[in-house]
């Protein structure tokens, strides 16, 4: 099938490649000239695992194209998709203007049939405005439809996720545009869902709020841990053995961030709040996430209440693992506090240190290794879960830190064997190992030889 991919971003770049992949004449297209002739020349825009090879291999075969032509793009193909970006906008509604800039364009350029299939993440509706839109403006006098498949990759596994997905899910409520979508989508042998365009839209919304309040969920219960005692992991083993709510998304941590769920979660609250509805659980599960990205500092400051002049280490800068994406990463107000609190930042990320020197500037300062950046530091805190950050040599560690303060966002670590390297550690949910327990292990040990 020929197909136009708008926005070549994390979906649309990953998604374009696979629907290559898997043998469909696929044209990527962006505003942004300088990515476009950089995936030309093989320059890869973001990381993602295995990305790179499938999109090298069909660039060269010819199945996969890149423009900055949407003209083009529309010419080439019987099916569109639209996957821009959403943001969030001042008052946490998804700002639709890439959107209805690719409407617009759409509605210039098309002269015969087309499927519009909005990938991006958009408020309830959205799809009535795009095809009255183009209805109204078309200067071509062509059929089309508007469908709404909304995307559920993850970044740091996006191309498996979209080559396996749990399910599609194809909102529309017309048979034609149905049954050429259930023929693209045959190949990924996941089950298709079929709703109208309105239910579609809100299921992706209400997929990542979903997710999102499990996430707060289990950081509220690591927060009750920590003040009346007990230990999140074994308290999740036990609620996620329950397979009515199962183990997914009960890992305790500093907070979640990334391109979706900060601004899904709020967009969510505010078309309710446009329908009149007081969407009172997200709106609480957006609240525990801000609180949740201040506890490291938090922590630490129970530690070093004077961080003035202090030199405190920060091991990854992502917003998670295995992506170079620092949108809403934890790391941001991770290392806004420590800056307003007067101490310098040594910082260490293995794929998003270019990402990070855009966001932080020369207020930081970049090391290349995990050692150089702990070296001669007050502290390390552990934001995100590398796997290297998850199997650091400790006694190493311990040697190049001036005082052996460990505060893990991420539980990257067993509480005995920080307790036996001599950290200071504070986890989330878990208890801590203070000064004393140290020196009273100490103590044991020197009684017991
Ligand atoms: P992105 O910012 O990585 O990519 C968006 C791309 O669109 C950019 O390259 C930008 O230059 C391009 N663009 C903007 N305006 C354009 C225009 N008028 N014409 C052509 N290109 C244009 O965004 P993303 O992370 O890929 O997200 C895209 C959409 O998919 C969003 O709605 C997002 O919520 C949703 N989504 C994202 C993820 C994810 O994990 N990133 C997962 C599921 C859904």
């Amino acid at each position: 099938m020929n197909l136009s991919v708008v926005g070549t971003g994390y979906v649309g770049l990953v998604s374009g490649a696979c629907f290559a992949e898997l043998g469909n004449q696929v044209t990527c297209v962006d505003i942004d000239e300088e990515k476009i002739e950089g995936l030309r020349n093989g320059v890869m825009p973001i990381y993602e695992p295995d990305l790179e090879e499938i999109v090298e291999r069909n660039y060269e075969s010819g199945n996969l194209e890149f423009t900055t032509s949407l003209a083009e793009g529309v010419n080439n193909s019987d099916v569109i998709f639209i996957a821009v970006g959403t943001p969030s906008q001042e008052d946490g509604g998804a700002d639709l203007s890439a959107v209805k800039a690719v409407a617009k364009v759409i509605a210039e350029t098309m002269d015969e049939y087309k499927i519009i299939v909005d990938k991006s993440t958009v408020p309830v509706g959205t799809g009535d405005w795009v095809e009255e839109f183009i209805a109204d403006n078309k200067v071509s006098d062509c059929d089309f439809d508007v469908v709404s498949c909304p995307e559920f990759l993850r970044e740091g596994s996006a191309v498996s996720d979209t080559m396996h997905p749990d399910r599609v899910v194809i909102g529309t409520n017309d048979s034609k545009p149905a049954k050429i979508l259930d023929e693209l989508h045959q190949d990924f042998e996941a089950p298709i869902l079929h709703t109208d365009r309105y239910s579609a839209e809100i299921i992706k919304y209400a997929a990542n709020a979903f997710l999102a309040t499990k996430i707060s969920f289990i950081n509220e219960i690591a927060n009750i841990c920590e003040a009346a005692g007990g230990n999140v992991e074994e308290v999740a083993a036990g609620i996620g053995s329950d397979h009515r709510i199962s183990d997914k998304f009960l890992r305790a941590g500093v907070g979640f961030g990334g391109a979706c769920f900060p601004k899904d979660t709020k967009a969510i609250v505010k078309t309710a709040a446009e329908h009149g509805y007081d969407f009172k659980v997200v709106n609480s599960v957006v609240e525990v996430n801000e609180q949740q990205k201040e506890t490291m500092v938090n922590k630490l400051k129970t530690l070093l209440p004077n961080l003035t002049g202090k030199t405190i280490s920060v091991l990854g800068l992502a917003f998670k693992p295995n992506t170079d994406d620092m949108r809403e990463a934890p790391s941001r107000t991770v290392i806004k506090q420590l800056l307003e609190a007067g101490a310098e930042v040594k910082a260490h990320d293995p794929i998003a240190m270019d990402e990070a020197k855009e966001v932080f500037g020369d207020k930081i300062e970049y090391c290349e290794t995990t050692e150089e950046t702990i070296t001669d530091t007050e502290a390390v805190l552990l934001v995100t879960e590398w796997d290297k950050f998850q199997d650091l040599d400790l006694e190493e560690v311990k040697d190049l830190l001036n005082k052996p303060i460990f505060i893990d966002g991420r539980n990257c670590y067993e509480l005995e064997e920080m307790e036996e390297a001599g950290f200071i550690y504070h986890s989330v949910g878990r208890p801590t190992i203070s000064a004393d327990d140290l020196a009273a292990t100490r103590e044991v040990a020197a009684v017991t030889g």
